[in-house]
């Protein structure tokens, strides 16, 4: 797997200070696309063992909040399977702190069509699932985390407890996910 960009102390990507990883690889192009660079899978640098160190060290300092993970597409096949291995590390090392994802695949097709071999390791590992493509029309600058309306933010523990989507109340100031 590649990946595009690692941001140390990010705060646009989920909740407080964070390290981003932005890996390579999307086929769902969406119009407007925040970042098409990352459509080829072969853009960027190869997901090292070097790097892979370097972004859990980064993580060790309390006031970094947790991990997020972007694209390109986290949930495309080939990096579910790059990415399940170093998550399960991360949740490992650090159970206290937060995993997000962004995807533009919906949940529902993450359980079903868009399903691997690493897909429920992968959700039984993320805290935060911002799901869905970014939709042009239903843009919206004052959203919280996302950037159109059709997106969610899904509480991935509570949801695979319940069974059905629930989505992430978080800071009760926010809890409208607007601001
Ligand atoms: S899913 Fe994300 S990375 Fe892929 S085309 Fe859409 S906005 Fe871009």
């Amino acid at each position: 797997m590649k990946y595009s960009a690692v941001k140390y102390c990010d705060i646009a990507n989920g909740e407080g200070v964070r390290t981003s990883l932005f890996v390579s690889g999307c086929r769902r192009h969406c119009p407007f696309c925040f970042n098409p660079d990352t459509w080829s899978f072969d853009y960027g640098e190869e997901f090292s063992q070097q790097i892979q160190d370097e972004i859990v060290e980064s993580l060790r300092p309390r006031y970094i909040r947790g991990l997020s993970l972007l694209g390109g597409e986290p949930m495309e096949p080939e990096n579910q399977a790059g990415l399940v291995d170093f998550v399960e590390r991360v949740k490992r090392e650090y159970p206290e702190k937060p995993i997000w994802c962004y995807t533009g695949m919906t949940y529902e097709e993450l359980l079903g069509r868009c399903r691997t071999e690493a897909t429920d390791r992968l959700l039984s590992c993320i805290d935060i699932l911002v799901d869905g493509p970014f939709v042009q029309d239903l843009k919206d600058i004052t959203l919280r985390f996302r950037g159109s309306s059709n997106q969610r933010i899904i509480d991935v523990p509570a949801t695979r407890a319940a069974g059905q989507v629930v989505l992430w109340q978080g800071d009760p100031d926010f809890a409208k996910h607007s601001m």
